[in-house]
């Protein structure tokens, strides 16, 4: 007999989001099940904005970008909604600086056009900036912001039009191989039940591990992170409001990156990157404050037309490999259970591609990779011959 579904789709997030989303608009019979309600601030999709760009230190990911803009277009028009806001965007450091060469070696590899500009270009250009003498800014057009809960939201609703069907408050206990097909436990307001389906994704982000602990013979080194962004009042909104103030990533220690003024009137979001507090994904987040003060330091020093002390703290997570490639393979000997994990601070670009890649990797025969959205990076087997070792 024919299971129930073609695929079961385990996490709501950006990753399971957009695969049931191309899954449906494929024709495929669509689960999506989520242990929160779509929208929910416990994983990593949630907030009002991400950063999308051309601008990659590696020329592999910068690759993959026009299509995935398109990508992100398609949904846009498909749907009638707004997602995507372009805004350019300063890549700074001092002259040296690694990330900033190695993005201009990529762009120019590709040839994406950007402009280079001095210390003083830098200044007459963006006032807004109080930066290092030395330091130097790259510049790139194809940079924006995606409105990410929305975004999740949208991909959901069209996976739904296409025929998905959507559980929330579903808890996914666990995932069988069972013959070419799956068994799956969930736990829901109806209470328990078991499905079956042709195949699996998991998208479970920060618990893709109790998952994978399971389900693999091999360790995969992932670790959850406790991340969070934060709003300064701008004096002056005007001075911060897109077309005047670019989205902007420095790339020195301490790495930091901030937005023009998007969901918050009148404010401007600001992130520092530190990924060295691990936290348990089922304890609910709280503000780690001195996180907040070295971040409120350094808008003090580095952006003074915004007031130092922010109005709001939002929390997050990220789930790590330690070399930052994301996860997404099927599974070693069970080829009908697919893997998506790892996608740590830079996921939410590439979410409507993953999904795209994970559609094509479910309707393709196991050990075919044949996608434009496919690296080799993202292969299981870097972990099984533990090539990656845990940092
Ligand atoms: C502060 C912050 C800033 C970021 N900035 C950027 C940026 O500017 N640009 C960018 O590209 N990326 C950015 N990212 C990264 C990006 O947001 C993430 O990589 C991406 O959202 C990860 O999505 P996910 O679907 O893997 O995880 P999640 O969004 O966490 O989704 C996983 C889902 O699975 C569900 N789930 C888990 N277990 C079960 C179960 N047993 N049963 C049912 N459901 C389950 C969870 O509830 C969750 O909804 C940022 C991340 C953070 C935290």
């Amino acid at each position: 007999m024919k299971p129930g579904y073609d695929v079961i789709v385990i996490g709501a997030g950006s990753m399971g989001s957009a695969a049931a989303y191309h899954l449906a608009r494929d024709g495929r019979r669509v689960l999506l099940v989520e242990q929160f309600q779509v929208g929910h601030t416990r994983g990593s999709s949630h907030g009002g904005s991400r950063i999308i760009r051309y601008t990659h230190d590696q020329v592999d990911h910068a690759r993959l970008m026009p299509a995935t803009f398109a990508l992100w277009q398609q949904l846009e028009e498909e749907s009638g909604e707004r997602l995507l806001q372009l805004t350019g965007g300063l890549y700074l450091g001092a002259a040296d600086n690694a990330f900033v060469a190695a993005c201009r070696t990529a762009l120019e590899t590709l040839n994406f056009p950007y402009r280079l500009l001095d210390h003083q270009e830098l200044g007459r250009t963006y006032p807004q900036f109080r930066l290092p003498a030395g330091w130097i800014g790259l510049y790139q057009e194809q940079t924006g912001i995606l409105a990410a809960s929305r975004a999740v939201q949208v991909m959901v609703r069209e996976a739904v039009r296409h025929g998905a069907e959507l559980r929330e408050k579903t808890r996914v206990q666990s995932v069988t191989p069972a013959g070419t097909g799956v068994t799956v436990h969930l736990a829901g307001p109806q209470g328990d039940e078991v499905v079956q389906a042709e195949q699996a994704i998991l998208a479970a982000g920060p618990w893709a591990s109790t998952f994978l602990r399971t389900l693999l013979d091999f360790p995969i080194p992932l670790r959850v992170t406790h991340q969070q962004v934060a709003y300064f009042r701008a004096g002056r909104p005007e001075d911060f409001a897109v077309g005047q103030f670019p989205v902007f990533i420095v790339g020195e220690d301490p790495h930091f990156y901030g937005f023009p003024i998007f969901e918050r009137p009148g404010t401007v979001k600001v992130a520092l990157e530190q990924d060295v507090r691990t936290v348990d994904p089922d304890q609910e987040g709280t503000e780690d404050p001195a996180m907040t003060a070295e971040l409120s330091g350094l808008i003090a020093r580095h952006l003074p037309g915004l007031n130092a002390k922010p109005e709001l703290v939002e929390i997050c997570r990220y789930t790590e490999t330690p070399n930052r490639a994301f996860i997404i393979d099927r599974h070693p000997t069970f080829p009908q259970i697919l893997i998506a994990a790892g996608f740590s601070g830079r996921g939410f670009k590439h979410a409507i591609a993953v999904g795209r890649l994970l559609a094509d990797l479910s309707a393709a025969a196991p050990g075919v990779y044949d996608s434009p959205f496919w690296l080799d990076e993202f292969r299981l087997s870097r972990f099984q011959a533990s090539q990656e070792a845990a940092v």
